[in-house]
């Protein structure tokens, strides 16, 4: 069994509050919510860091994008606005290595972030 952590959940090893899930992406509530909606869309597939992303990853990197929209306008904070984050190594705090699109409304955002 693989130890990464948001593999475990994409394979319904780990429990968690599950909004969508498709054959290339996953959405859930995060378990440590920083705004009134903090949700991650993740790839099924492992890529650890931003930097890993490779030329055949296009478009399942845009497919994460789209699903994050799609949660946006569930969650009702399309219109008033959110903010969509992908932490990458140390100094931006990435905590999990498989890659994670914050989905992060309700709220309003600071500028520049912390
Ligand atoms: P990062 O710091 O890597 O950009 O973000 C990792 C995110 O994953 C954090 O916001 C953290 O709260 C969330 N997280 C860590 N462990 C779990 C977990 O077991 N379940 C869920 N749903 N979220 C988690
Ligand atoms: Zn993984």
């Amino acid at each position: 069994m693989t130890d990464c952590l948001f593999c475990r959940i994409a394979e319904r090893g780990i429990p968690a509050k599950i909004l969508y899930e498709d054959e290339l992406s996953l959405a859930f509530e995060d378990v440590n919510p920083q705004a009134p909606t903090h949700v991650l869309v993740i790839p099924r597939k492992h890529i650890p860091t931003a930097l890993d992303i490779r030329e055949e990853d296009k478009g399942l990197i845009g497919h994460l994008y789209i699903v994050a929209s799609k949660i946006a306008r569930e969650k009702g904070i399309a219109q008033p606005g959110f903010r969509l984050v992908m932490n990458c190594n140390r100094d931006a705090g990435q905590a999990v290595y498989h890659i994670h699109l914050h989905v992060l409304g309700g709220r309003r955002m600071h500028w520049p972030p912390g």
